[in-house]
């Protein structure tokens, strides 16, 4: 008789495997700055997706050009943004990928206590 919870028979998507995957192997390096801003509304960027890019002799000649989600967006878009062959690499703010069903991620920002004036 088994005695396997419901839950952790469920299988994982292939969207929260690859995602798990990711977050294992995920450092800080490529993180957006505070500065960036979501591609599709005014919100902070909390990921970017680098693809590949033709470039264009006219213009910068990069071969790569990054796209910025916020949290919303990340929910809505990651799924085809990860699926693209031309995606190089990509960076989530881990606690964005906690809405997964079967993602391992933390549910909150490791944020000091208190009101963050002070030490309490
Ligand atoms: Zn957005």
């Amino acid at each position: 008789m088994s005695t396997a919870t419901v839950e952790a028979a469920k299988p994982l998507s292939p969207l929260a495997v690859r995602l798990n995957e990711h977050l294992k192997a995920q450092t800080p390096t490529g993180a957006p700055t505070l500065a960036d801003r979501c591609d599709s509304c005014p919100q902070p960027a909390r990921s970017v997706f680098m693809f590949s890019v033709a470039p264009d002799p006219d213009g910068t000649g990069a071969e790569a050009g990054g796209v910025y989600l916020c949290a919303h967006h990340i929910r809505r878009h990651i799924g085809a943004l990860i699926g693209d062959r031309a995606l190089l690499s990509f960076w989530v703010e881990p606690v964005e990928l906690s809405h997964f069903d079967g993602v391992d991620a933390p549910r909150h920002n490791a944020h000091k206590s208190g009101d963050g004036l002070t030490d309490a």
